[in-house]
């Protein structure tokens, strides 16, 4: 007989975990600008110092290769890390605004306040940089965390939760391994806010967790980013963005072009450059691709069953393999595949691809482009590449998606004065920077009473004539 003990002991710690976090977190209402980048500080020199040993566990989760680790995984969480130190003060700072007319002999402010205890929950695919980057977001803004990273990639995870428990005493933050029940088990509890990083269908349900407590969220969702080519991109230069942006992680990456929608007088030189891209980035020494040091794998067996049968779906369904197509399971290396004459009725045009696998769509018109994108739910990323200005911002002011790079791709992410995240279906709020440090503070507007003088005596009851004129003159005047 199975006890259940336990799972239900398990449970009552990750409560009173909670409830010593609160205490922190009450504590940590009152914490100045200088303890809060101490803290920053002493998670950058964990990194400095651990850095062989970052590289090494996402090795060893899916081959990520050591510089992509660096660019990727270490870069964008030291340059948090650094943003949050030099603008902190400023940004907890309480902001006066100016009095309208009707508020005379009152002054008002914005004060920045900590939310409070805070749950990250974070996937798998850069396990290191999504897990911390949030932390560095909620430290700044003087919240506690509680984090669950992804049951995906153990080594990282693991790593992780050496590298809080050398920095943080458990009332401050903590790491809690474990697969889905753990997560949904956190879910339970009545956190100040939630930053989820994962899937749609994911989010869904911690969205209904957090409705259950009106606790905040911030979900930094996924789906299919189009990336247009228009008649006048440059296509040798947009071929090389798109094969790094696509193939970085191994097209791992929530914010990778999906598919690309391309007018069809460039889909033959696209093609052409696109190939040479790929030679010349991941095969400089004819030695094929599979040999390339800076190619990852794909993370399990299931994610590489997915991924095959998009593509024998879309082989199957009419597709062409214009470019890769094979794929190797004991090593779980599948060769960067582009895909023509692809339809809508196949898998690979439907659901988000997380691999690498680049499907293209031509389009004679823009304003046919712009259709497509449009009748499929909003992306995370919209990338379009063309030399026209009014073009661009036709379809800047036309489309919806998260964030919008043109002539390049992926590099938004990077960008610290950028808000990073989803709109509807890809996300709600957004992280990085201010908007990440706001994302995890709510900011209280109080107005004060100067003068003492109650200058709105005139209109409470019994309302008379002298009142509803002052009402008709606000309506009329302000
Ligand atoms: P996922 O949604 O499957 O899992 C994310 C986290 O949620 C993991 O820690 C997991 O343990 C937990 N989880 C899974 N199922 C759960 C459930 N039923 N209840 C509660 N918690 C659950 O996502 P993933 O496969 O790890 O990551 C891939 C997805 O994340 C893709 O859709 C990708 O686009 C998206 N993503 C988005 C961003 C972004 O910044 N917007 C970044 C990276 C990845």
């Amino acid at each position: 007989m199975n006890n259940p003990l336990p799972t239900e002991s398990k449970a009552q710690n990750r409560k009173r975990l909670f409830e010593d976090q609160s205490k922190t977190a009450q504590l940590w209402r009152s914490s100045n600008p200088l303890s809060r980048i101490e803290r920053l500080i002493k998670i950058r020199s964990w990194i400095k110092d651990n850095q062989q040993a970052i590289r090494d566990a996402l090795k060893n989760d899916f081959g990520k290769p050591e510089t992509e680790t660096d660019l990727s995984e270490i870069f964008p969480v030291t340059a948090e890390i650094n943003h949050s130190i030099k603008h902190l003060k400023k940004w907890m700072s309480p902001k006066s605004v100016s009095t309208p007319l009707p508020m005379l002999g009152t002054s008002s402010m914005i004060y920045i306040e900590p939310k409070g205890r805070a749950l990250i929950i974070s996937p798998w695919n850069y396990p290191f940089n999504l897990t911390i980057g949030p932390l560095i977001s909620a430290l700044s803004a003087g919240c506690t965390a509680i984090i669950k990273p992804s049951e995906m990639t153990p080594h990282t995870s693991e790593l992780i939760s050496r590298m809080i428990s050398e920095l943080f005493k458990p009332n401050e933050v903590a790491v809690i391994l474990g697969e889905v029940d753990v997560s949904q088990d956190l879910l339970q509890l009545p956190f100040d806010h939630i930053f989820f990083t994962g899937s749609p269908a994911v989010g869904k349900i911690v969205m209904k967790a957090a409705a259950e407590h009106l606790t905040s969220v911030t979900l930094e969702l996924g789906g299919k980013s189009p990336a247009i080519v228009n008649r006048d991109a440059n296509c040798k230069d947009a071929a090389e963005k798109l094969i790094w942006g696509k193939y970085v992680n191994c097209g791992q990456t929530c914010i990778s072009p999906d598919y690309l929608l391309v007018h069809e007088s460039q889909l033959e030189t696209l093609l052409v450059e696109m190939k040479v891209a790929l030679q010349k980035m991941y095969d400089p020494d004819f030695n094929g691709i599979e040999q390339s040091p800076d190619m990852a794998r794909i993370v399990n067996d299931k994610h590489f069953d997915r991924l095959t049968r998009t593509i024998e779906d879309a082989v199957a369904k009419g597709a062409e393999i214009s470019f890769g197509g094979t794929a190797k399971p004991h090593t779980r290396y599948i060769e960067p595949t582009i895909l023509t004459n692809v339809t809508d009725q196949m898998l690979v045009m439907q659901k988000e691809i997380f691999g690498p696998i680049l499907p293209i769509v031509t389009y004679n018109s823009l304003e046919e482009a712009i259709a497509y994108v449009n009748s499929k739910p909003k992306p995370l990323a919209l990338y379009y590449f063309g030399k026209n200005s009014e073009d661009t911002s036709t379809v800047l002011r036309e489309t919806s998606s998260g964030n919008a790079v043109i002539n390049d791709c992926v590099l938004h992410y990077l960008h610290m004065e950028l808000p990073f995240g989803g709109v509807n279906n890809s996300g709600i709020g957004k992280a990085h920077g201010y908007h990440g440090f706001l994302a995890f503070s709510n900011e209280k507007g109080v107005l004060k009473q100067r003068i003492g003088l109650n200058n709105v005596t005139l209109l409470r009851p019994p309302y008379g004539i002298r009142a509803r004129q002052i009402i008709a003159s606000l309506i009329k005047w302000f």
